[in-house]
C-alpha cells in the first residue's frame, strides 16, 4: 500500500510498452519503482499503433492481457489513452494525456527499461518529454544502463530483479510450440490459448476484432 504522506502530491507511475504480451518483466519493474519511489498508482499504458514496430497483436487483445495480468494489485491501473488515441503512438501524448485525467499537481514518473532507456533520444520531441515527467530506467538482462546524454535531472537509474524475459521470446516461444508459463501470468498464458496468439498458423493481428 502507499505510505503515509498525508498532504503530498500524488506519484503517478507510467509503465508504457507494447505488451504483447505483458510479462513478469514490466511486472517486477513497475512494482519495484513503485516501492522505491513511493508511488501511490503505476498505469500501465499500451500503446496504440507503435511507429517503431510492425505487426503486433490487436490493440483490444493487448489491452485485456494487461487488465488481466494487473487486476489482483490495488497500486496498478490500466489506461486506455493510447490504443483511442488515432494514429501512431507518441510518448510526448501519453504523458499530456494523463496530465489531463490525473490533473496539475500529480508528479509523474516514466519507467523505462534499460533499453528503451538507451532509445529515447530517437523518440519524437524528445526534449520536451523531461520537463513532461521524471524519467526512472531500470536495469534489464543484455542491456547497459546509462544515462549518457540524458539531463541528469530528469533520470533516476535503478537495480530491479533481474528478469531475462522479453515478449518477442514469449511469442516465439508459443510460435514454437513452448510453454510461457512462470514467464506471463497464468491469467495471461491462458487468455493466449482462447484467443489463438502467436500460434504459427494464426492470422496475424489478432482475428475477430
Ligand atoms: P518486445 O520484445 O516486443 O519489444 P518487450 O519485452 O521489450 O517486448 P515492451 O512492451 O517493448 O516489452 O517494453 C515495455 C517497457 O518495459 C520498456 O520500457 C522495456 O524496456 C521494459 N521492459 C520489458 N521487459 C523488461 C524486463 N525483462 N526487465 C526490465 N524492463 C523491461
Ligand atoms: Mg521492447
Amino acid at each position: 500500500m502507499a505510505k503515509d504522506r498525508a498532504g503530498a502530491a500524488q506519484r503517478i507511475g507510467i509503465m508504457g510498452g507494447t505488451f504483447d504480451p505483458i510479462h513478469h518483466g514490466h511486472l517486477v519493474a513497475a512494482s519495484e519503482v513503485a516501492d522505491r519511489f513511493e508511488l501511490d498508482e503505476v498505469v500501465f499504458v499500451p500503446t496504440g499503433q507503435s511507429y517503431q514496430k510492425q505487426g503486433q497483436s490487436a490493440a483490444e487483445d493487448r489491452y485485456l492481457m494487461t487488465v488481466i495480468a494487473t487486476a489482483s494489485n490495488p497500486r496498478f491501473s490500466v489506461s486506455r489513452v493510447d490504443i483511442s488515441r488515432p494514429g501512431p503512438t507518441y510518448t510526448r501524448d501519453t504523458l499530456t494525456d494523463l496530465r489531463e485525467v490525473y490533473g496539475k499537481d500529480v508528479e509523474m514518473f516514466f519507467i523505462t527499461g534499460a533499453d528503451a532507456l538507451s532509445a529515447i533520444l530517437t523518440w519524437k520531441d524528445h526534449d520536451d518529454l523531461f520537463a513532461m515527467a521524471h524519467f526512472v530506467g531500470v536495469t534489464r538482462p543484455g542491456f547497459v544502463l546509462s544515462d549518457q546524454h540524458l539531463p541528469a535531472h530528469a533520470v533516476s537509474l535503478i537495480e530491479v530483479p533481474a528478469m531475462a524475459i522479453s515478449s518477442t521470446s514469449c511469442r516465439e516461444r508459443v510460435a514454437g510450440g513452448r510453454p510461457v508459463w512462470y514467464l506471463v501470468p497464468d491469467g495471461v498464458v491462458q487468455y493466449i490459448e482462447k484467443r489463438g496468439l502467436y500460434r504459427a498458423d494464426a492470422p496475424a493481428n489478432g482475428a475477430g476484432y
